[in-house]
């Protein structure tokens, strides 16, 4: 198979696939290769899922075959991130705390999937609980740019999206509390959607931050992330929060022209802090868009400053709250020689847990805790209002607002490791999104001078998510910048 196939986008795999220029079988064995050649050096997944990814394939090839009704996504090799609930494949979060944890159910997004005939290829590493913006947190391993291997793929999702850019899966699930799709989408030259809270059902997906947490997609280009989120998208009765409004049409209308749309350039987000590389791409990309029509409006967040303290404040309080569960009895990691409960659950949650989980379970019970409730949290639920009414008086004025993903392209492993302030700071451009439950997407827009790509971000209003593919696709259509690969060492050309 020549190192084309890997290329292609997974529209354009369905294509063949349905010509039946190529075989799923075939596809999924030669990929199977390319993964144990080029995993080593990536180490994108926690496990490996060959002998149901090869059934499934013949069971597409034997569809297509017999010219039976296949599904939008038939034959197309997905990855999931590990902390969406799999049937029968383990389910760890990147955590010692679910080492041996087999869900007995799919997540909701899991089970789309296979209905539409997705191959599950395997899951994918992460900071561990998704808390984290390098994969450096993982409890297992880490994952490595393929753009460069001294270098983080971001994270949360970072297996995942170091999984797609270098073609060890046509598509990935990732899941975004604080940006951990868009900014390891950015870092990595490919893809990224958050959808608007409440557009795809978060059954099993493990809970980090409830109010927050949504499930993404990593992809080649802007069109395949139509097509992903046509699959996810919609009403699940087993999440209550997921919302009743139609789903629109992703894929139909996606070159619909952006001429005399309103792009909204929010101040606050063009700054010192924000590396000049990164700047100048995404100023680059804003003339692309004039020149397609679209007209350039600038506008403020005020509250845009709070956005990080705002968030760590809540997400940690909820994930002090939903990690409770993991008390050594109902899932997963248990210590040994136990004497009396309490020893029980300390030793569990100490030999469980890793140290940045442990920061944020403290850090979450101390905002919770009665005497210190309404300073913390109380404060940052009234503060998290204003930042949504920012984005809502905006969009008053304009249709979407571009901004930077990541204040830096990939920066090195172990360089901000030691500092979680610095750290937390990746996500200062993608947060807001989260606070006020809005979509975004990144899109590759640049490279800087060292060559390591540059992502774009895109911001619309609730349940715009037909928009916002819209506008990026737009300027994917004008642009290389996704066409781009990072040069991997393999010798299956
Ligand atoms: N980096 C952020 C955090 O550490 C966001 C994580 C996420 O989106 N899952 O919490």
């Amino acid at each position: 198979m020549s190192l084309k196939l890997l290329e292609i986008t997974a529209h354009q795999l369905k294509e063949k696939l349905l010509s039946r220029e190529i075989q799923a079988t075939f596809l999924t064995k030669k990929l199977f290769e390319w993964i144990k050649e080029i995993e080593p050096n990536i180490q994108s997944y926690i496990s490996l899922n060959e002998d149901e990814a090869l059934e499934k394939a013949k069971e597409i090839d034997r569809k297509i075959e017999n010219g039976e009704k296949i599904g939008l996504l038939a034959g197309v090799p997905i990855a999931v991130k590990d902390n969406i609930c799999t049937k029968n494949i383990h389910t760890t979060c990147a955590s010692k705390i679910l080492k041996n944890f087999i869900p007995p159910y799919d997540a909701y997004v899991v089970k789309r999937l296979k209905e539409e005939d997705a191959i599950i290829i395997g899951k994918t590493n992460l900071d561990e609980f998704a808390m984290g913006s390098s994969t450096e947190n993982s409890g297992y391993k880490i994952t490595r740019n393929p753009w460069d291997t001294e270098r983080v793929p971001g994270g949360s999702s970072g297996g995942s999206s170091a999984a797609v850019a270098a073609g060890l899966a046509y598509m990935a699930l990732g899941s975004d509390t604080g940006g951990s799709v868009r900014q390891p989408a950015a870092l990595c030259g490919i893809v990224g959607l958050k959808p608007t809270y409440g557009r795809v059902s978060r059954y099993g997906l493990v809970a980090f931050g409830s109010s927050l947490d949504q499930i993404g997609t990593l992809t080649k280009d802007v069109r395949d992330a139509a097509v992903l989120l046509q699959v996810i998208a919609g009403k699940d009765s087993y999440d209550s929060t997921s919302v009743q409004i139609p789903v629109p049409d992703y894929i139909n209308g996606i070159d619909a022209s952006i001429q005399g749309v309103k792009i909204g350039i929010p101040q606050e987000y063009f700054t010192n802090g924000i590396n000049t590389d990164v700047l100048d791409s995404v100023k680059n990309a804003l003339k692309v868009y004039e020149r397609l029509g679209a007209k350039i409006v600038d506008i403020s967040l005020p509250h845009t400053e709070y956005a990080v303290a705002v968030y760590y404040i809540v997400a940690n309080a909820e994930a002090s709250s939903n990690l409770a569960r993991y008390d050594g009895v109902k899932y997963g990691y248990r210590t040994n020689d136990v004497r009396g409960i309490i020893d029980m659950y300390s030793r569990t949650r100490s030999e469980g847990f890793g140290n940045e989980v442990k920061r944020r379970i403290m850090l979450g019970n101390y905002a919770l805790s009665s005497g210190y409730y309404d300073a913390y949290y109380l404060k940052a639920s009234k503060v998290r209002n204003l930042i949504k009414n920012d984005f809502d008086a905006a969009f008053e004025k304009v249709d979407c607002i571009v901004c930077p993903t990541s204040p830096v392209p990939a920066f090195k492993i172990g360089e901000r490791a030691n500092n979680p302030l610095e750290m937390y700071l990746s996500d200062i451009c993608t947060i807001p999104a989260n606070l006020a439950g809005i979509p975004g997407i990144s899109i590759p827009c640049g490279f800087s001078k060292e060559g390591l790509p540059i992502g774009m971000q895109i911001l619309t209003r609730h349940f715009e998510e037909k928009k916002l593919l819209q506008i990026a696709y737009a300027f994917e259509r004008e642009t290389d910048f996704h066409l781009k690969k990072p040069v991997l060492k393999g010798s299956i050309a």
